[in-house]
């Protein structure tokens, strides 16, 4: 795992990116067939219309998610979709408009697991990359505050483990990373 990854790094060229993530053929404001022109540094779809001039920004879907614990136990939810589907990771999920990070993290917890939880400090701004364009994951710490277990939405279970329990199949780099600084703390709590 490799925590600092620099920016030249980044493999995603803007031709995949655009072909990832269906440039608009005709404006979505004035109907004219868009064009693709170099602006602000990088070839983008335009609209050629002289008073329109929408330009289509292709940029990182954001998603918020919690790292939960009810005593000395994390939260994780068996995931029923792609991808990684049968894999579990930290209740999450895309942002909407109008909600705060910290209430898209709450809201899907709800959601996936059942569980309220009290939104605590921030713990990884992590960038991805998958096969639907590139993603910012924001991920916090939070306290389970109320509810049941519960699986919905992109859940099919759900699970409190403690550390030394935790299920084989965890996916994502920023889980993989936040649950191993966990258990390394534990541990060494342990041995102290
Ligand atoms: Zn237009």
């Amino acid at each position: 795992m490799n925590q600092s990854r620099q920016p030249d790094e980044i493999t995603l060229t803007i031709e995949q990116t655009t072909a990832l993530r269906q440039a608009f053929k005709y404006c979505p404001r004035c109907r004219t067939e868009m064009v693709t022109r170099l602006i602000y540094g990088r070839e983008r779809p335009v609209c050629p219309d002289e008073t329109c001039r929408f330009v289509q920004f292709i940029d990182p879907k954001v998603s918020a998610a919690v790292m939960a614990f009810q005593q000395e136990k994390v939260l994780l939810i068996q995931r029923k979709v792609r991808p990684a589907k049968g894999s579990w990771c930290f209740p999450g999920g895309f942002m909407e408009m109008g909600e705060t990070p910290q209430q898209t993290a709450q809201r899907e917890c709800k959601e996936e697991s059942g569980f309220q939880v009290e939104i605590g400090h921030l713990l990884d701004v992590h960038y991805y990359e998958s096969f639907r364009g590139s993603g910012i994951l924001i991920l916090y710490q939070g306290q389970i505050i109320g509810g049941t277990a519960q699986a919905g939405d992109d859940a099919k279970a759900v699970g409190i483990f403690a550390p030394d329990e935790l299920p084989k199949n965890i996916v994502f780099e920023s889980n993989l990373i936040a649950l191993a600084n966990w258990t390394n703390r534990e541990n060494n709590a342990n041995t102290a």
